[in-house]
């Protein structure tokens, strides 16, 4: 018996459980029971005020305490964002306060760090600049920076929004939120490997990275197509586990019971022609906050 538990014990040292949960859109916990990391967690929605530019883009701090109470949310020691688009970028600065977090990223992100810490003064807002290709360390995570490019929102018509840097003068109009620095990840700890991609059209510089088998967690809005969707990357790699992001209809408010797809997602087919070239991938929609094991 001693034993038994004493091996138990020593495996999970070894291998820590990992586990993911949903926040809304294209954000995300990750945790591994002693370093929790959060990529694009944002909580406020746009107004159609913010649409018409006739009022500026703050975080909603009561949507910010409501969503972080009802996550049970206590920790989180690093914030990444793939770019700067509000639905990605609005509340980096103001988690990273609450928590204490640092907040890791380029000059675009830096720039609304900058104005939120002095328009709400917030001196101790902990911020790190990194490089394309940097590798930084958290807890027992390595997250591996690739500099990337947004895919048009309209990718039919080629259109783009708001494609280029954050002003130096941001002060938080909404058209100000441009695409900025625009990462995806690679994620390796000791319970596994992740891709982080919320680019939605491959990006060939992480090939030569990439082993196959890994987890990924995949933004699928603005796909090309289906089919280039699960060729590149489902067919290109044979991930173990997929995880969708930003799916769901961010323009009206959350409803946790009951997801509705932003148009053009086709969930159902990606599942049904990713087994098609890979049996072996599972996909698993997720639920607000459910705790997904990803190793
Ligand atoms: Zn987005």
């Amino acid at each position: 018996m001693f034993f038994s538990s004493a091996e138990a014990l020593a495996a999970s040292a070894k291998h820590a459980p990992l586990t993911f949960r949903w926040t809304s859109i294209a954000g995300f916990l990750l945790d591994d029971g002693e370093t929790t990391l959060a990529f694009d967690v944002t909580f406020t929605r746009p107004t159609p005020l913010n649409w018409l530019g006739l009022q500026e883009l703050v975080s909603d701090f009561p949507a910010i305490d409501e969503n972080v109470n009802a996550l049970g949310l206590k920790k989180v020691d690093a914030i990444f964002v793939s770019h700067e688009h509000v639905d990605h970028a609005v509340d980096a600065a103001a988690l990273g306060e609450r928590f204490g977090a640092t907040i890791y990223g380029g000059p675009s992100l830096k720039r609304i760090v900058d104005a939120s810490r002095s328009r709400f003064t917030w001196p101790d807002l902990k911020y790190r600049s990194v490089a394309d290709r940097e590798t930084v360390t958290v807890g027992k995570f390595k997250i591996k920076f690739y500099r990337r490019t947004h895919a048009p929102i309209f990718p039919k018509i080629g259109f783009h929004f708001l494609a280029g840097e954050v002003p130096s003068d941001f002060h938080f109009g909404f058209y100000q939120y441009y695409d900025g620095d625009v990462w995806c990840w690679i994620i390796e700890h000791p319970a596994g490997r992740i891709l982080v991609d919320q680019g939605s059209h491959f990006f060939e510089g992480l090939r030569s990275d990439l082993h196959g088998g890994e987890t990924m967690f995949l933004g699928v809005a603005n796909k090309a197509s289906v089919e280039d969707f699960v060729t590149k990357y489902v067919a290109g790699f044979h991930p173990r586990l997929i995880l969708p992001l930003h799916f769901d209809f961010f323009f009206a408010p959350p409803n946790r019971e009951h997801t509705r797809f932003l148009p053009g997602i086709e969930y159902d087919r990606l599942v049904s022609e990713s087994a098609k070239v890979s049996p072996e991938t599972r996909w698993r929609l997720p639920k607000f906050g459910e705790p997904i094991p990803v190793q």
